[in-house]
């Protein structure tokens, strides 16, 4: 059997025709029906990040299909699975591919309540921002009257995020570049519309307290504010880079607000925290609202797709369509 693949080498990304001999040896091998577009996808598939860590490399970082052979009592033929981090597409073989060979460490069972292109409507971003709300409740921020602000709030973590806490019955200041998209941002859940610009420029240590918590994905100065900002014992979940890697801040918020600044990263979650996180998004999303903020694209779209994300064009979260 021959399958279709984007294959990127060290000279180039291109779409190759591969058989099962071409799967790696060990692992669980997976009919694949939907991976996803993420940011880090994107890097990968125009080159412009270095994500790919051996070559060749089958790009892709999440999938969701059905199991079509294993060689553990942990998963059964026919099941359906799902992965995303883990090291697809960087380190291990990913999801741009209609079939691929996954260790059974990676995968997990697809939550019950979800279908498989809904699990990839959600896909690392949607993942990643599930852990990031679970780490401002493990450290206290409950709802209240101060809003928590999420930034790049029209992306696919974003949107996902701001969708998550509304259900949670969190106030949430979705913080954006589009304006044109306030009326989008306010159906997922948002109780105000923060424009980019405003938390874009270098600001003072300490400002005044304005949020109850954050989840930040685009990082440089507009971290620095939403942390100055945050009000006496909230926290920030810092997950992102889409403004920049660099952070210029203070101990003040720290030792004088008790505000905590959280690290969120979502490639090696332990198994057990990632069935935890998923069965949360399963219970926790608004699945109408989701299928609102995707859309279904075929792999064939990919490069230029990654070229859109890449230059904050696109709007919530892309499945891709493999098969
Ligand atoms: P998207 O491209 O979907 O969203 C990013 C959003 O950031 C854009 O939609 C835009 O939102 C905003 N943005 C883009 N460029 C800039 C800029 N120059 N300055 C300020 N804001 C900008 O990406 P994802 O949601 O998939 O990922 C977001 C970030 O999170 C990325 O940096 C990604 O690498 C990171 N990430 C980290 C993970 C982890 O495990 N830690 C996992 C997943 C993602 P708007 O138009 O609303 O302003």
């Amino acid at each position: 059997m021959t399958f279709n693949a984007l294959v990127a080498r060290e000279e180039q990304v291109a779409f190759e025709t591969l058989s099962d001999a071409d799967l790696p040896a060990a692992g669980i091998t997976v009919d694949i029906a939907f991976s996803s577009l993420n940011y880090k996808d994107a890097l990968a598939v125009t080159r412009r990040g270095r994500i790919v860590r051996r070559f060749p490399m089958v790009l892709g970082i999440d999938l969701a299909g059905t199991v079509a052979a294993s060689d553990t009592p942990e998963f059964a033929t026919g099941q359906q699975v799902l992965a995303v981090g883990q090291g697809l597409g960087e380190s291990e073989w990913g999801g741009y591919t209609q079939r691929e060979r996954v260790s059974a460490d990676a995968l997990i069972p697809l939550p019950q309540g979800m279908t498989l292109e809904q699990s990839m409507q959600l896909g690392t971003a949607g993942f990643t921002a599930m852990l990031c709300v679970l780490a401002l409740e493990q450290n206290g921020v409950v709802p209240s009257d101060r809003e928590i602000v999420v930034t790049g709030a029209a992306g696919g973590v974003g949107s996902v995020a701001v969708m998550l806490l509304s259900r949670l019955g969190y106030r949430v200041a979705a913080s954006t570049g589009r304006p044109e998209l306030e009326p989008y941002l306010r159906d997922l859940g948002a109780t105000s519309i923060i424009p980019r610009d405003e938390l874009a420029a270098p600001g003072a240590p300490m400002q005044k307290e304005r949020w109850g918590g954050g989840i930040d994905t685009v990082g440089g100065t507009t971290l620095a504010n939403l942390f100055a900002q945050t009000a006496y014992e909230g926290a920030v979940a810092s997950c992102g880079m889409a403004g920049g890697h660099d952070l210029a801040t203070t101990v003040w918020p720290l030792i004088l607000r008790n505000v905590s600044l959280l690290g969120v990263s979502s490639i090696r979650t332990p198994k057990p925290k990632r069935i935890a996180a998923w069965s949360r998004l399963a219970n926790g999303v608004d699945f109408a609202k989701l299928t609102e903020l995707s859309r279904t694209e075929p792999l064939a779209n990919i490069t230029a797709l990654s070229g859109q994300i890449l230059e904050g064009q696109v709007r919530g979260r892309i499945v891709i369509d493999v098969r």
